[in-house]
């Protein structure tokens, strides 16, 4: 017998019949013999149907009440999916977030776990109870509601699957399991058989949205072993652990990619000391979270500042600068939109120094105009024009042979 969190997305929920195949398969673990736990995302695209509801009435709506539409859409299925189950005799109980004992910060929108009160699951597991629990959600020290981000019903199924010391926890979705790249985007894209939590962890924070982030630092931070794979196709998945023993060596496991990238350039900042930490307390202070930075030298006393930042803050940021200018005393304000992210992640980069250079000539071979790369262990990201972006995947996932399974030799992957 093993304690299983298992965890199914919107798509595999988006219809009565999907909830009742569902239901099935959940009753066949219970009849193994397991503890189950289910998480389940609200049905379908319903989500966005209610931020579109929101939208229709103001354009700017409390985050206290957006959570609390948002959140209706999972209670939906946890109520639908008990009661499929217990159609088929299983003693299946539906919770919210808070009944589950989630506790978060107090952070509308996008709340961190802070702990989670696992004593009444505990119990209720142990008293043979199959527990169906609303993802995305949790509460706030003074009983109101969050949510947890965008996808967040991967991090509820990891959190729990740590604070009832599950065995396992399964991410069923409508994907096999982690593949090379997004293969939505890439049809030479491969099923992995496992990555490591930290490329893992590089490749959702770079724009893979197959996992939520927040879930894989859970998985990391509490040794989940964790496993994606597809809630319709019987078929092995993937396992996301602490050391890939399959294709150990790979210097590139994966590429993921985003868009709605956008390059802002300051230009003429005086070339003093205190010009890079004034600009950036400036735009801290006014909330705006910066990626990429690049700094220039313009002539011998000034220096050109560039930065990427998400499409969506552009707005805030060129008000904050200009209303800025004369205290940053810079000369003149560009923004560059429509770009895109485009990464690499290995980590046996590490140890290969060759891994950008590769990059960079399969780029500009196929005429892929780089505008800015960072770099870290286990990572190179460069930023094009969004109209480069698949192909851009497409050219490096041949150029690093991912669609090729490896069989020893790390050296064999670059070209
Ligand atoms: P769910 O609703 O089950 O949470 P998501 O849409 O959040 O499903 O995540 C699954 C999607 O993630 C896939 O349909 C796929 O398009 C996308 N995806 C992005 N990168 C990858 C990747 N590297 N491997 C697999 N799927 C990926
Ligand atoms: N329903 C939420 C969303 O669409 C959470 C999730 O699916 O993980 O973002
Ligand atoms: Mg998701």
């Amino acid at each position: 017998m093993a304690r299983v969190v298992q965890k199914y997305g919107g798509t595999s929920v988006g219809s009565v019949k999907k909830i009742e195949n569902i239901a099935n398969r959940v009753a066949r673990v219970v009849e193994d013999g397991n503890e189950v736990v289910v998480v389940v995302s609200a049905m379908g695209k319903s989500t966005d149907q209610l931020v579109q509801l929101a939208n229709d009435i103001t354009k700017n709506p409390s985050k206290r009440e957006m959570d609390m539409l948002l959140t209706t859409g999972e209670q939906v299925t946890i109520a639908l999916l008990t009661m499929a189950l217990q159609k088929r005799g299983v003693d299946a109980l539906s919770y919210t977030g808070g009944q589950a004992g989630i506790l978060t910060e107090a952070n509308h929108g996008n709340a961190r776990i802070r702990e989670i009160d696992s004593a009444r699951l505990n119990e209720q597991l142990e008293a043979g109870k199959v527990l169906v629990v609303a993802g995305f959600q949790g509460i706030m020290e003074d009983g109101s509601i969050t949510t947890l981000g965008r996808g967040g019903s991967d991090t509820t199924a990891v959190a729990l699957a740590a604070a009832t010391k599950a065995d396992r926890c399964e991410i069923y979705t409508d994907v096999t399991g982690v593949f090379t790249t997004d293969p939505r985007y890439v049809e030479k894209a491969r099923k992995l058989q496992a990555i490591s939590y930290d490329e893992m962890l590089e490749m959702a924070n770079l724009g893979a949205g197959v996992l939520h982030p927040r879930a894989v630092e859970f998985a990391k931070n509490y040794d989940v072993p964790l496993m994606v794979a597809s809630s319709m196709v019987e078929e092995t998945g993937t396992m996301i652990e602490e050391e890939v023993t399959v294709e150990k060596n790979l210097v590139v496991r994966g590429i993921a990619f985003e868009n709605d990238v956008t390059k802002i350039t300051v230009a003429g900042l005086p070339n003093r000391i205190d010009s890079l930490p004034k600009l950036f307390s400036i735009l801290s202070s006014h909330g705006v979270n910066v990626d990429i930075i690049i700094q220039n030298q313009y002539d011998a006393n000034h220096v050109n500042i560039s930065f990427s930042i998400t499409q969506c803050s552009l707005k805030d940021t060129v008000a904050c600068l200009e209303q800025a200018k004369e205290e940053l005393e810079f000369e003149t304000l560009h923004h560059e939109e429509e770009l895109a992210k485009v990464s690499i992640v290995g980590s046996g980069m590490i140890s290969n120094p060759g891994v950008a250079a590769t990059m960079f000539e399969a780029l500009a071979k196929n005429d892929i105009f780089i505008k800015m790369v960072s770099t870290s262990e286990i990572k190179v990201s460069a930023v094009v024009s969004e109209d480069d972006m698949v192909m851009a995947v497409e050219v490096l996932h041949d150029a690093f042979k991912l669609d090729e399974v490896l069989a020893e030799a790390p050296e064999k992957q670059l070209v």
